[in-house]
């Protein structure tokens, strides 16, 4: 057991894992992009040629991270290559681009998103604090020795900061959104493999039980009544002809309920081949549909219903609806019948 829990742990990091690969392949792409316009922009606005070595090398350190990463993600190049941002892209753009009139603090912006994304302990915080000390340190040297910073005309800067600034935000954007969309799509994933059975694609017993628990909760119950439907003989069925087609008769009982049973009943199984209705409506309505599981001829499913009262515990009605399905199989299976107490 303890080996299967362990097992099960590595494999959920091994996904985390495979996730923020994928999605720092992605943020090495858009950094290649934006390195590309820069350079674009500079020749377009009549930046010194020089100001572009920066972005080159960029380019370089941006390509060579995505050789050595692509396969497998390596956590020393992931913080080479932020080290690099940081300590040496950051300084020489601050120089370079004219001191704090120009944009370096919005990449700072979107250096901090991706260091809080991608590392932990002290690399997290290592790149943080670098980041903050590097950016007052040039802060001092622009006041103590503006002679350092390169001075542009209003008309160059300006056309600069307006490219720097849509760019920044559009990064920002497609960074918060790639970083958010894969939570989401991961969370989804998650609530879908907590909340339903993956065999049938009702809801499993944890859901069923919430479900249940809620409804005893609010002072006027949905549902009238619960009902357990369980495959008699299953496990012949599974020994006579195998374990693949008991999964096809557990999913085409599962459709078969689906299909009996309306849109505000709760459909779910319970486990093996047993499952568990919550229903909605008039006790007739239920028996009409309860003879009709019962007279499906390629299964026998035995029934068992009791009903629902907020004034009756979660337990004592689940166990009362399981009395009522034990009596069905006791009396001969391939019936229903119903317990009040
Ligand atoms: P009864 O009429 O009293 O219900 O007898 P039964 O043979 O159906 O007995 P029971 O309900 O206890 O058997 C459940 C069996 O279902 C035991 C288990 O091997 C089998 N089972 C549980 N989960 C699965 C599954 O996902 N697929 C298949 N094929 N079999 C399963
Ligand atoms: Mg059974």
């Amino acid at each position: 057991m303890i080996g299967g829990l362990k097992l099960k742990s590595e494999a959920l990091r091994d996904k985390q894992k495979q996730l923020i690969h994928r999605l720092f392949l992605h943020i090495l792409e858009f950094m290649l992009v934006v390195s590309v316009f820069n350079i674009i922009g500079n020749v377009l606005y009549g930046f010194p040629k020089e100001i572009n070595i920066k972005w080159i090398i960029f380019i370089g350190v941006i390509l060579a991270t995505y050789y050595f990463t692509k396969e497998r993600l390596v956590m020393s190049w992931k913080f080479i290559f932020f080290a690099f941002a940081i300590f040496v892209m950051m300084p020489f753009s601050f120089i370079d681009s004219g001191g704090s009139v120009n944009n370096t603090i919005g990449y700072l912006f979107i250096i901090i998103i991706c260091v809080s994304f991608f590392f932990w302990g002290w690399q997290r915080y290592f790149l943080v604090i670098s980041t903050v000390i590097i950016f007052n340190l040039l802060l001092m040297i622009e006041t103590n020795m503006p002679e350092v910073i390169k001075v542009y005309s209003d008309e160059t800067q300006l056309l600069d900061r307006m490219v720097q600034i849509s760019l920044l935000l559009i990064l920002a954007f497609l960074f918060l959104k790639t970083f958010s969309d894969a939570y989401l799509k991961d969370k989804k994933r998650l609530d879908e493999i907590v909340h339903f059975d993956s065999l049938t694609g009702l809801h499993n017993r944890r859901s069923f039980d919430e479900i249940v628990g809620e409804m005893i909760k609010s002072m006027n119950p949905e549902h009238d009544f619960l009902v357990f439907i369980d495959i008699d003989h299953f496990k012949q069925i599974n020994d006579s002809k195998g374990h693949h087609y008991g999964d096809l008769m557990i999913q085409s009982t599962a459709k078969l309920l689906d299909e009996i049973f309306g849109e505000r009943d709760v459909v779910a199984r319970w486990g093996g081949d047993e499952f568990a209705v919550l229903f909605h409506g008039e006790e007739k309505e239920l028996i009409d549909k309860l003879n009709e599981i019962i007279n499906v001829n390629k299964v026998a499913l035995s029934c068992g219903y009791t009903q629902i009262s907020n004034e009756i515990s979660a337990e004592i009605l689940l166990q009362r609806a399981d009395k009522a399905l034990y009596k069905s199989k006791e009396k001969g299976r391939n019936q229903w019948n119903k317990s009040s107490e």
